[in-house]
């Protein structure tokens, strides 16, 4: 097809009005969706990767939109964060998997993604501590997980917060690892308990050596720091075993299983929600 610049842009714009007006309306619904009971929260199982043993549950926010049906949280936690909106949801989804978790008959870890803009704009430190105490969910049970642009801000503030959340007896999981900006000036002043290698990087581990170099790279820090490594996005038999001899700690993927709202049978009537 033949078209004129002039046209081209004329079109361009056209798209990015109505991406624009179609971010409006997603954001407008996002702040009503907790009142309407639109949200969930799922479930995935992490384990270790030698014994296979459970070692916890990443929290996943699920948004069953009204029109629209299941929106990704990948479209949808942006456009939240860009609104504030992630405030309301954000402590709605610490709130219900603190709960749920509380009420599971194991003690395996619960994992919670933090966007930046909460430790940015509430009184996290205060938010987590009433919640573990309104929910009964012992501190040790309790995993969050951010990105080091979490810590990009005001580097010392986060730090403060990180800190007293620590001192709280919650811990701290380094998420998506290896596609930040900062990483080792992060390992190097932040108070984490856990590095997740990001799934890109076991994604093409299989065919590229760079790849395998790099997790390997991250496994050595993790060892000499004596922090423990989940890696993410395990889907075969054949990427576990690449993580079996590297020596990786942990894993979590579509092959241990895929976030459910339920945690899943396989881990035994013990962990089964008791109502
Ligand atoms: P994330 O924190 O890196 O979460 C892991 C994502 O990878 C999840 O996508 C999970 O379903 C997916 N995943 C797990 N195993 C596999 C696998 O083996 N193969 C593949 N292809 N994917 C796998 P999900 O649930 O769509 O969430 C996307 C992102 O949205 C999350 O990435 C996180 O950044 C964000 N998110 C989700 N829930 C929350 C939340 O409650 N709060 C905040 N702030 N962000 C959230
Ligand atoms: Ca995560
Ligand atoms: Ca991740
Ligand atoms: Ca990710």
């Amino acid at each position: 097809a033949k078209s004129t610049h002039g046209e081209h842009v004329c079109f361009y714009e056209a798209r990015m009005d109505e991406v624009a007006r179609d971010r409006r309306a997603l954001a407008k619904d996002l702040w009503q969706a907790i009142g309407r009971n639109e949200f969930s929260v799922h479930y995935q199982v992490q384990k270790a990767v030698d014994t296979q043993e459970i070692t916890g549950y990443e929290a996943l926010l699920r948004w069953k939109h009204p029109e629209r049906g299941h929106v990704s949280p990948a479209d949808f936690i942006p456009i939240a964060e860009e609104c504030g909106a992630i405030l309301d949801i954000g402590e709605w989804v610490l709130r219900t998997a603190c709960a749920e978790a509380a009420s599971w008959h194991n003690q395996a870890k619960i994992a919670v993604n933090l966007s930046p803009v909460q430790l940015g704009h509430v009184d996290l430190v205060h938010l987590v501590h009433s919640i573990l105490i309104e929910t009964g969910l012992s501190p040790r049970r309790l995993e969050l997980e951010i990105t080091e642009s979490t810590i990009i801000g005001d580097k010392a503030r986060a730090l403060h917060i990180l800190r007293q959340i620590k001192a709280l007896g919650v811990t701290i999981a380094i998420d998506d690892f290896g596609t930040g900006y900062s990483s080792l000036d992060t390992l190097n002043s932040f108070p984490f308990d856990k590095i997740k290698i990001d799934r890109s990087f076991l994604l093409e581990a299989e065919h590229s050596p760079q790849a395998r170099a790099i997790i390997r790279a991250i496994l050595a820090l993790g060892k000499s720091l004596q922090v423990p490594v989940l890696a993410e996005g395990v889907e075969t038999v054949t990427q576990l075993e690449l993580l079996k001899s590297e020596g990786c700690d942990e894993a979590q993927g579509y092959y241990f299983g895929r976030p459910a709202a339920l945690v899943p049978d396989e881990a035994g009537p013990d962990i089964r929600r008791s109502a």
